[in-house]
C-alpha cells in the first residue's frame, strides 16, 4: 500500500520514524546494501546471518525489515508472533526468480540420495524444500560439518556453490542461478582500477563470477569484506560487492579510500542492487505508519521452512562475522545438465 504524496509533505521524516517505531514497538533492522539514510536510522545493520538472528531474538512486536522480501520472510519464519513489514513488496532479488520452488522440487526429486543446502537468498517456499540454509558468512562452516560421501545439491547461487566447491574439494550439484548485481562486475574495468591503485587490494563477494573473484585478495560476506576493509594495513581498497557497503566503510574507517568497482562499460549503475534501492525512507515511514506492507505465509511453509533455518543458526555457531577467508583452492564443480540454463535470472 502506497500512500499518496502529499499526505508526506512537509513531515519531518525521521522524527516521525521514530515516534511511529516507539509507538509500534518496532525494531528496524536494514542490510548492508540499503541507502546510507536507511542504515543510519536502523536500530542494526548487518548480512544477512546476523540479521536472521536478529530477527529470532528481539522483543519488538513489529520487524521494519529494510532489505528484500526473502530477508523479511526469513525474519517471519524465525519470529511468526510478530509483524514483519517491508517497505516495498517488489524488492525481490534474482536468485530467488531463478529458482522457482515448482522446479527446484522436481530437481531434489531426480535427486533423492542428494541433500539440498540452500543460499538464504530464496523463496519460503524453496526453504521448506531444502535440508539446510545457508548464507555466504555461514557457508562453508556448515559444509564442513557434513560428511564428505554425503552428495549436495547447492543452490540458487552457481557462482557461490563454485567457490566454495573449489575452496573446499567437495563436489556439488550447481542450480545456475546467479546475482544480476556481481554478475555485472567488469574483470576490464577492475584491471583498469588495480593499475590507477597498483598495490591495493580487492575485496570480492562470492556471489561474483570466477573471473572476478581470481583478482581478489579477499573473498567473503559483506561482513567479512566490512572487517578486512578495516584491518587491512592498505589505505586503498577495491570493493567488488554491492557499493552501498561502502556506507559503513567510510564511517569506521574515514582515513580510507574505498572504491567500488563497476560494472558494465564503467558507466552504469549495474553494480548497485535495483531490488534494495525500491525501499526508502517515505516507503518505510508509511509501513510503520500503516503496518503495511507485512509479510504474510502460510503455517505450513514457514513450519517446513524453520528447520533448514534453525539448523543453520545451530550449526553456524560462532561464525557471525567470520566470513570464508581465502582464496579457492581447486576446480571441482559439477555444472547441472538437466536444469533448463534459461531459468537463470541473468
Ligand atoms: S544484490 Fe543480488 S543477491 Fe542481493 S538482493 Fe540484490 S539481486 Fe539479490
Amino acid at each position: 500500500m502506497t500512500a499518496p504524496l502529499t499526505t508526506l509533505r512537509g513531515l519531518d521524516l525521521l522524527a516521525e520514524i521514530q515516534r511511529l517505531k516507539s509507538d509500534r514497538n518496532a525494531i528496524i533492522l536494514a542490510h548492508y546494501y540499503q541507502k546510507p539514510e536507511i542504515q543510519d536510522l536502523a536500530d542494526f545493520v548487518g548480512d544477512s546471518l546476523d540479521l536472521s538472528r536478529k530477527a529470532a531474538e528481539t522483543d519488538a512486536q513489529v520487524i521494519a525489515f529494510c532489505g528484500v522480501r526473502f530477508m523479511a520472510e526469513t525474519a517471519k519464519i524465525l519470529s511468526p508472533e510478530k509483524t514483519v513489514i517491508l517497505p516495498d513488496m517488489d524488492a525481490g532479488c534474482s536468485l530467488e526468480d531463478s529458482c522457482p520452488p515448482d522446479q527446484f522440487k522436481a530437481f531434489r526429486e531426480a535427486h533423492p540420495d542428494h541433500i539440498a543446502l540452500t543460499y538464504i537468498n530464496c523463496s519460503a517456499a524453496v526453504k521448506a524444500l531444502s535440508d539446510i540454509i545457508v548464507t555466504s558468512s555461514s557457508a562453508q562452516q556448515i559444509l564442513d560439518q557434513i560428511p564428505l560421501d554425503q552428495k549436495i545439491i547447492f543452490g540458487p547461487d552457481r557462482h557461490l556453490g563454485g567457490y566454495l566447491a573449489r575452496k573446499t574439494g567437495r563436489e556439488m550439484l550447481l542450480w545456475p542461478g546467479v546475482c544480476i548485481v556481481h554478475q555485472a562486475f567488469s574483470e576490464t574495468e577492475l584491471l583498469k582500477l588495480k593499475a590507477e591503485h597498483p598495490g591495493a587490494p580487492v575485496a570480492a563477494h562470492p556471489e561474483c563470477p570466477p573471473h572476478i573473484i581470481e583478482h581478489a585478495d579477499h573473498v567473503g560476506s559483506t561482513r567479512s569484506i566490512l572487517e578486512y576493509a578495516l584491518a587491512t594495513p592498505a589505505d586503498t581498497l577495491l570493493v567488488a560487492t554491492e557499493p552501498h557497503i561502502i556506507h559503513q566503510m567510510e564511517k569506521a574507517a574515514p582515513g580510507k579510500t574505498f572504491i567500488g568497482v563497476p560494472g558494465g562499460d564503467g558507466n552504469c549503475n549495474c553494480n548497485m542492487c535495483p531490488y534494495m534501492a525500491l525501499n526508502t525512507l517515505e516507503k518505510l515511514y508509511v509501513a510503520l505508519r500503516d503496518l503495511e506492507p507485512r509479510i504474510d505465509l502460510s503455517t505450513q511453509v514457514m513450519d517446513a521452512a524453520r528447520l533448514p533455518l534453525e539448523r543453520m543458526l545451530q550449526m553456524a555457531g560462532n561464525s557471525v562475522g567470520k566470513g570464508d577467508v581465502g582464496k579457492p583452492r581447486i576446480d571441482n564443480v559439477v555444472e547441472p545438465e538437466d536444469i533448463d540454463p534459461n531459468i537463470s535470472g541473468d
